[in-house]
């Protein structure tokens, strides 16, 4: 296997052999020659149907034509010119018009990057430190959100990370996802304390779990109420649900909005956007101070165009988002007849099986805790041995591309038919 001796030598140089947590499992992850529509294949010779998609940002799928041929043409003209260019207002016009709540934006490297500017900012429009995140919610790898935060830190029980002083998150506070009286207690008790409450419109980084009924806008009344700012990290939502993302699909808005993955058309990305007043007080034109190197290079700009395009004229999130129905509809049957203890999440083109305990409804973080990780990875391995990549993890979502076919989805059907009682 020759993935099991890259992995061998990549552990020798890198940390774990990977360079981010979820992409490592026992015994070995495979290694990727190349991938091109629904497909990735292996060092080895194998082929996976790929719901992984890199976490997100593929929903185009693998080596999109149009936008690889945008990209080259771009690269003909230079990949990084440190100086304004046009191409940066016309994806911010694509954006604004998607996205009404958003009036300007700043663009960045990663959705990371974009959490720690918006929160930076959100403090400095309000003057104040506290900001309530969700328990389980996952904006990325910096200090202030890393406290019970989803993804990687979950899948490796590591839900505060070593490293970050004590005084870094002393002003993050939490609460579960679906539960208005909480966050309302939480925000009376600290009332002209808190500057933004941040939250993922679904929860995508401990399995997906969409909001229940009247949450969002319960959130957004909530926080109108307390005078507290509105975040909402589209990073995995946006441009994926709907075109204007979570806030069309569910009819919400917010004060500020993170983007990344998908706006990015595959290559690094982020954006922090949102109300002008608000906007107005990043650098240069306010005292909030965010800055890079690769901020606005014209190649994810150019991809992210492209990719956006796309997605509008081929009515993109319709498509994959009945492909999601089509898929969970067909896994509940799947489950209920395997006889297996479990549940299925999603909504749009996002789905998942969880291992809950008593087939419970997954609702938040402390019910996806309870999930049965093991019978999860022994999922995820017969899988692989019928040519599917799913994410490694009982706590990343699935994600369907333009680039699945409906072959692809019956042929994944099967599969689960044939994996999940034998194997759990
Ligand atoms: C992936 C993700 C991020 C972080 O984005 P990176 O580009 O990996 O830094 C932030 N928020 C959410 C909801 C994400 O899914």
């Amino acid at each position: 296997m020759k993935s099991e001796k890259l992995f061998e030598l990549a552990s020798r140089y890198m940390p774990g052999g990977v360079s981010s947590p979820v992409r490592a499992y026992t015994p070995y992850p495979f290694f990727t020659m190349r991938a091109k529509g629904s497909r990735i294949y292996d060092v080895d010779g194998r082929e996976y149907i790929d719901y992984c998609l890199a976490y997100g940002p593929l929903v185009l799928g693998h080596g999109n034509e149009e936008v690889k041929n945008a990209v080259s043409e771009q690269l003909e003209k230079g990949w990084l010119y440190g100086t304004p260019h046009e191409r940066e207002i016309e994806l911010a016009k694509k954006i604004i018009t998607h996205y009404p709540s958003i009036e300007m934006v700043r663009y960045v490297n990663t959705g990371s990057e974009a959490t720690m500017a918006g929160i930076r900012l959100a403090r400095g429009f309000k003057e104040r430190d506290k900001i309530v995140k969700i328990e389980g919610g996952f904006h990325g790898a910096h200090d202030a959100v890393l406290v019970k935060a989803g993804s990687g830190a979950t899948t490796f029980c590591i839900p505060d990370s070593k490293g970050i002083p004590k005084n870094s998150v002393q002003n993050t506070l939490q609460v579960l996802f679906n539960d208005t009286a909480a966050l309302t207690a939480l925000l009376e008790k600290n009332s002209g304390e808190v500057a933004a409450v941040i939250v993922e419109p679904v929860m995508g980084n401990v399995g997906p779990i969409p909001p229940e009924e009247g949450y969002l806008s319960d959130i957004r009344k909530i926080t109108r109420e307390n005078d507290v700012l509105l975040i909402l990290d589209e990073v995995i939502t946006g441009f994926r649900l709907a075109l204007g993302g979570a806030q069309d699909f569910y009819g919400i808005d917010a004060d500020l909005t993170i983007l990344g993955k998908i706006v990015g058309g595959g290559f690094p990305i982020g954006v922090l956007g949102g109300k002008r007043e608000i906007m107005e007080l990043v650098a240069p034109s306010g005292a909030v101070y965010q800055a890079g190197t690769f901020s606005g290079n014209p190649v994810s700009i150019t991809a992210g165009l492209k990719t956006i395009e796309i997605l509008e004229r081929e009515r993109v999130p319709q498509r994959i988002n009945n492909l999601g129905e089509r898929m969970r509809s067909a896994l509940r049957e799947i489950v209920q007849d395997s006889g297996v203890e479990g549940s299925v999440s999603g909504v749009g083109s996002m789905f998942k099986v969880f291992f809950s305990a008593g087939g419970i409804t997954v609702r938040n973080y402390a019910d996806a805790l309870g999930c049965d990780k093991n019978k999860y990875m022994n999922l995820f391995h017969a899988m692989l041995s019928s040519g599917i990549f799913l994410p490694p993890s009982q706590f990343e979502t699935n994600f369907i591309s333009f680039a699945h076919t409906d072959e692809d989805i019956e042929r994944s059907i099967e599969a689960y038919k044939d994996n999940l009682s034998s194997c759990c």
